[in-house]
């Protein structure tokens, strides 16, 4: 079995919203034959093409193989919440790594989020400010509280506003949380559309993108001064650098990462358009997040629809209907849509490390990964790109600042780990029933 393949068909986006209403963009033909290239990029979500913008931009011969489409992975279907700092919060940062790098990190992810807000402007893709976090018992918010004054007076972000009792129910009327707090300088998009501008700028500046071009074997450079060879089902490219960018869709194909990196499906929906009734939903055009240990997360598109995730599974298949997984929890937070009909319901494969925090690792000479970003990736994997691209360059600091965090292996390394992760999760998922 392979996630690449057990829930989708070869070269077509999911069943999506965001494929039904995605910009224009033309083919990449398949590679055919022998090239070469300086870099090769394996994987056209916003890591690799991040990468591959960045390389092509300062004159390197850069070839990008994706397995089906630009944006086929998590980087065409997820949440489309450009979320603030790292996944994991910076009282945990400074517990894990120390207080100066919980800052160096931070200030990485401000850098994310720049980034990111400047590829979607140069592509002309709309980025809409504000995220809100929904709290379900007053400790959640009396740590947010915390949290809040701590990243104004220690980490100079002033972003996000508390919002306690009716006023947070004014902007989001469900009985099932009990304050929030609003960050203005996280924001949401059209995610396939950020994937689709971003492969339009590797293009144009220079990098040559192959769809429908999977990689089915790497031979790595024994050392610096030598070539890999990267093969693909009709075709093989010698280079002298190799970047994966596959993330929760890698499977097997770079043992060291799939020990530390693993798969993991969530699952989203849309509803047909609400009219006067998204002021059921939300009074304010934003993305908001749950503290549920398997998130709710959710927003309002243009025409009114209802967007929201929920849900998740650790297996190579989907289920049979994600609508009925979805429906449950967002019944739960707006028991007045009962009577809503989904136009759309997905489902797509992230990628998850022990810590939460994403992997950076030099698996051979030459060769650099990042990979799972937990769920916070879509500010953070477009970054990466970048770091990778510089560290081709010769200029490493980004890439070793991140490379430095522990990304201990999963227990039992890439074969037990999904047994023992569906025993955690339902543990997890048992205390989000729970409300525990
Ligand atoms: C449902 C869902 C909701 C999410 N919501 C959010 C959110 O709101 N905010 C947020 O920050 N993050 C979110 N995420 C996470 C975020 O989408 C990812 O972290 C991010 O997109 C990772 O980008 P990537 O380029 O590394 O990986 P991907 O976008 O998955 O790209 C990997 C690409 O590699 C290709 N590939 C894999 N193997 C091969 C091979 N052998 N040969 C050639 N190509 C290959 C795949 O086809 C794929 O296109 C969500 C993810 C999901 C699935």
């Amino acid at each position: 079995m392979n996630l690449l393949h057990s829930n989708d068909r070869l070269g077509e986006y999911p069943p999506s919203l965001y494929a039904d209403t995605r910009d224009p963009l033309r083919g990449f033909p398949a590679l055919q034959g022998d090239v070469s290239a300086d870099v090769v990029v394996i994987g056209a979500g916003y890591t690799g093409l991040s990468a591959a913008l960045h390389l092509a931009e300062a004159g390197r011969r850069v070839v990008v193989l994706e397995a089906h489409r630009v944006g086929f992975g998590a980087s065409g279907r997820n949440g489309g919440q450009l979320g603030s700092g790292q996944r994991l919060e910076v009282d945990d940062l400074e517990k894990m790594a120390g207080v100066d790098v919980s800052h160096r990190l931070w200030d990485l992810a401000e850098e994310a989020k720049r980034l990111t807000r400047q590829l979607a402007a140069r592509a002309n893709v709309p980025i809409t400010n504000g995220i809100a976090h929904a709290f379900r018992t007053p400790e959640e918010f009396d740590h947010a509280m915390d949290m809040i004054e701590r990243l104004s007076r220690d980490y100079g972000y002033h972003e996000i506003e508390a919002l306690a009792g009716d006023g947070f129910k004014a902007i989001l009327p469900s009985d099932a949380y009990i304050a929030g707090e609003l960050d203005h300088g996280a924001g949401h998009v059209h995610p396939l559309n950020l994937a689709i501008g971003m492969a339009r700028l590797a293009d144009g500046a220079g990098a040559r993108i192959y769809e429908l071009s999977e990689v089915t074997g790497i031979d790595h450079a024994q050392q610096a001064s030598g070539k890999t060879i990267v093969t693909t089902g009709q075709g093989r490219v010698r280079c002298d650098h190799l970047i994966l960018a596959a993330n929760g869709y890698l499977g097997e194909l770079e043992p060291k990462v799939a020990a530390r990196v693993m798969p993991i499906n969530n699952f989203i929906v849309a509803t047909e358009p609400l009219g006067d009734r998204a002021t059921e939903v939300l009074t304010r055009n934003i993305g908001v997040h749950d503290t549920k240990f398997v998130v709710n997360y959710w927003r309002l598109d243009a025409e009114g629809r209802l967007i929201f995730g929920g849900g998740e599974n650790v297996s190579y298949r989907f289920p049979n209907d994600i609508a009925a997984k979805v429906r449950k929890p967002l019944l739960q937070i707006y028991p007045g849509l009962a009577d809503v009909k989904f136009t759309h319901a997905w489902g797509g494969t992230l990628a998850i490390t022990m810590n939460r925090m994403p992997c950076f690792i030099r698996p051979a000479p030459n060769c650099l990964s990042a990979s799972g970003y937990s769920g916070h990736g879509l500010a953070l994997a477009t970054l990466a790109g970048k770091l990778m691209a510089q560290a081709v360059e010769g200029q490493a600091d980004g890439f070793d600042a991140m490379a430095a965090l522990p990304c201990p292996p999963f227990p039992g390394g890439a074969m037990l780990r999904w047994p023992m992760l569906v025993a955690g999760m339902s543990w997890y998922s048992l205390r989000d029933r729970l409300g525990i």
